[in-house]
Parts: structure tokens; C-alpha cells; sequence
């Protein structure tokens, strides 16, 4: 991460170095923080924000499920987000807002202490590695299980989430494979440790339902849109392991990795261990939407 341009905090934008927390900080030790990651795209018609407004409804909702008062609108944050992307005169970037209990009081009832928005921008997220770009990527069916949505809201994008999900992707790393996948408690596939996952048999395409404990991926809704408005059936619907192992086409969705085709799962391939007919359709049309080539979806890019 290059350290540069400036970040936005409580309503100022303050130099890379100086956006600093207290040691104190509530969220770090309790992880009483919301957050979103977005993207912004270089179009022909200038830089364009991919599905701001769903982000920020994103953003609003994790901070509901945490009974989270946010200190700004809806409007203040996307105008901040905007803001902070033109101030960084970056064309494309990675755009990271994040709600959190500040310092006050060092127990753990959070609801006394100031919360504090903060909005930086990156100039790319590495979730994808350059070996998995090329040859898809490897995954490991994780020992950790996703946790479960009655210990904790799962639909929320908490930072409280992902301990959990960093311990399966460490798990997956360490093993030589590229990502993992989690499991609910009911043994069905939940999703990746950051990604949404979805499987093709048959030219039909499954996904798991949300309330098989997942994020409501921003990626995932909008493949699901561009695979109806291309005439493939999608549904969604709980499966097991060996329903991924016996896929033709699996992949993966996601802000920072966009669609990454999975090739193989547990040193089983999967569609021949190449990417699939289907994944790459959807992937090509995907990246035509974020770069504005479709108009079919212009209405999901907000300008810079
Ligand atoms: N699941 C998890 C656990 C994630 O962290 C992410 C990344 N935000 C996703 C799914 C994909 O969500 P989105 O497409 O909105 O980035």
C-alpha cells in the first residue's frame, strides 16, 4: 500500500500519516466497527464509483444490525467518499469507509463512547494473486466454520466477522492454497473468507441463499443480474461440498477480486481444472459494466 494522498476522518481530509486512532480505541479491542469496500473504475467517460448507493445502504444497514448510531446521512457519506476519491486524483482505487466506537470509556458498553467515520483510498486491494489470476484459483474447504447468524449478525460487514474469515484465509495460505472456503454450522457451503461463491452445473447457476449465514455481496447481486439479463437461470439455493467438487464451473465474487474462477477445491479439479465457459462470459461482461461499456448497467456507476 503506497502511503499517500489524504484520508477523511469525522469530516477533514488529514495526510495518510496523520489519520491516526487512540491505542484505546474501543473497536480494536471489543472489533465494535462497521466498514465497506468499494471500488472506483477508470471509464471512458471519466473515473465512475461502482454501486455507491448500495455500498452506503450497505454501510447503513451493518451499522443498524449494531445498533450504531451514524453520525452523518446517507448524502454527507457518498458527497465524503467522492471527495476523498477526487482528492487522491487517483483514477481507479479501492475505497474503504469505516464506522467505529472511538475511546471513552474502556469497557466493554460501547454506546457512551463518540463514533467515529473515517474514508481512505487505496490504489488496489491484492486479493487476488498473480499465480491465481493465471491459472484460477485453489481453494481449501476451510476446518473453521462461518459463524453462525444467531452468535452474531453475519449480514452485517462487522469487523467483528473477520477474525473468523482471517483465520481460514491464513489456514488456506499456509497449506499453499490460494483462498478458503467456509461452511455454515449446518455443514452447507457459506461463501469464501471474502468473496461469495457460486457454482455451474448444466449451464445452470447455483448460489447460496442468504440465509446460509453470507454476506449480501454487492458482486454477487450484480452477477446475478447480468447472468438473468443474459438469459441463464439462477438459483439460489444451500449445497454441500461434494456439490462443489462435482461442479463444471465454480467461482467466485467479490469487490477487491471481482469473479475469480475457482479451479480447483481440496486438490480436486474442478471443469477440467481450467476456467469455465460461463465464469468467463460472466467475467467479461462484468468487467465491461465497471468500465462502462454496457449500457445496459451504466446506472450502477456514479461519477467522480
Ligand atoms: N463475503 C465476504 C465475507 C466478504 O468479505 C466479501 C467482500 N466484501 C464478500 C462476500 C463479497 O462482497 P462484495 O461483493 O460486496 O464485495
Amino acid at each position: 500500500m503506497k502511503e499517500q494522498g489524504k484520508i477523511w476522518m469525522n469530516g477533514k481530509l488529514v495526510p495518510f500519516k496523520n489519520a491516526k486512532v487512540h491505542v484505546l480505541t474501543h473497536a480494536l479491542h471489543y472489533s465494535t466497527a462497521v466498514f465497506e469496500g468499494i471500488r472506483c473504475y477508470s471509464t471512458p467517460k471519466g473515473s465512475m464509483i461502482f454501486r455507491l448507493p448500495e455500498h452506503v445502504d450497505r454501510l447503513f444497514s451493518s451499522a443498524k444490525m449494531y445498533s450504531m448510531k451514524m453520525p452523518y446521512s446517507k448524502k454527507q457519506i457518498s458527497g465524503a467518499i467522492m471527495k476523498t476519491v477526487r482528492n487522491s486524483t487517483l483514477k481507479e482505487c479501492y475505497i474503504r469507509p469505516i464506522v467505529y466506537y472511538s475511546y471513552g470509556m474502556l469497557g466493554l458498553t460501547p454506546t457512551s463512547n463518540k463514533i467515529d467515520v473515517a474514508i481512505a483510498c487505496v490504489e488496489a486491494l491484492q486479493e487476488y494473486t498473480q499465480a491465481g489470476k493465471i491459472r484460477g484459483t485453489r481453494c481449501r474447504v476451510s476446518k473453521w466454520l462461518r459463524i453462525d447468524s444467531r452468535s452474531q449478525p453475519m449480514q452485517a460487514k462487522a469487523a467483528s466477522n473477520y477474525a473468523n474469515a482471517a483465520l481460514a484465509r491464513v489456514e488456506a495460505l499456509t497449506e499453499g492454497y490460494d483462498e478458503s472456503i467456509m461452511l455454515n454450522y449446518y455443514g452447507k457451503v457459506a461463501e469464501g473468507s471474502a468473496e461469495n461463491i457460486f457454482l455451474i452445473n448444466d449451464d445452470k447457476i447455483f448460489t447460496p441463499p442468504l440465509s446460509a449465514g453470507i454476506l449480501p455481496g454487492i458482486t454477487r447481486d450484480s452477477v446475478i443480474k447480468i447472468a438473468k439479463a443474459e438469459r441463464l437461470s439462477v438459483t439460489e439455493k444451500n449445497f454441500d461440498v461434494e456439490d462443489l467438487y462435482s461442479a463444471d464451473e465454480v467461482f467466485m465474487t467479490g469487490t477487491a477480486s471481482e469473479i475469480k474462477p475457482v479451479t480447483e477445491i481440496d486438490n480436486k479439479s474442478i471443469g477440467g481444472g481450467k476456467p469455465g465457459r460461463i465464469t468467463l462470459q460472466l467475467h467479461k461482461i462484468f468487467i465491461d459494466v465497471v468500465s462502462g461499456k454496457d449500457k445496459r448497467f451504466f446506472k450502477w456507476l456514479t461519477p467522480v
